[in-house]
């Protein structure tokens, strides 16, 4: 996809703030300062679209940006941050589960991993939640500029097994730092939305 214009649109705190227009969403996850706002900002060729870690944890909201008049892509608050409290994890829980369980135009849920580390507990619950309640979703490892070459494989093995990756599902290798796996990802999005 061309991407001729993008643009952030709400930091949505609740249904009623979601935008009208009737386009495809397409929804990252991933435990906070994972790397998501980079992703997005690699995938528009943007340099700070997507602002970059804010108060990790405290983003109880949804971050409409429109990509040209195609889809939006919404960020979803970062989970599994030590600071926030038990009562309010379960708040956001819920605030996302809503979204993703029945969000009519959400299409795809990307859910970005970190290549370096084995999934986190929450990455394995995020992921079998998924799987369990039939939303689509996309592996997305990134950060693989931080590892060399030659070790990538090694890593991808250990991410789909902790996991117990769904073989009919997409998985991208990805690197925002040197646009590694865009053209890739792209593809399973317009594939997915039908452009
Ligand atoms: P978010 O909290 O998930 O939105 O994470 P950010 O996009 O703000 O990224 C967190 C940190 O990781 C920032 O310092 C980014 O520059 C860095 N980062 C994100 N993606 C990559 C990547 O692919 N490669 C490298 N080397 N650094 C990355």
């Amino acid at each position: 996809m061309k991407v001729n214009q993008a643009e952030f649109i709400i930091s949505a705190v609740g249904p009623s703030q979601y935008p009208p227009d009737a386009l495809p969403e397409i929804a990252l996850a991933g435990r906070s300062n994972v790397g998501k706002s980079s992703l997005i900002n690699r995938m528009i060729q943007r340099k700070n679209l997507a602002r970059t870690s804010s108060q990790p944890g405290k983003t109880q909201q949804l971050n409409y940006y429109k990509i040209n008049s195609d889809l939006f892509f919404v960020d979803l608050p970062g989970y599994g941050y030590a600071r926030v409290s038990k009562s309010k994890r379960e708040i956001w829980g819920k605030f996302i589960e809503e979204y993703l369980l029945h969000r009519e135009y959400l299409k795809l849920v990307l859910l970005v991993i970190d290549l370096r580390h084995p999934p986190s507990k929450d990455d394995q619950a995020m992921y079998s939640w998924l799987k369990h309640h039939g939303v689509p979703v996309c592996v997305v490892t990134t950060k693989a500029d931080k590892i060399t070459k030659g070790h990538w494989q090694k890593h991808v093995k250990i991410v789909k097994e902790t996991l117990q990756f769904d073989k009919s599902d997409h998985f991208v290798l990805f690197s925002s730092e040197l646009g590694l796996g865009k053209d890739e990802l792209w593809s399973i999005i317009e594939q997915t939305i039908g452009y």
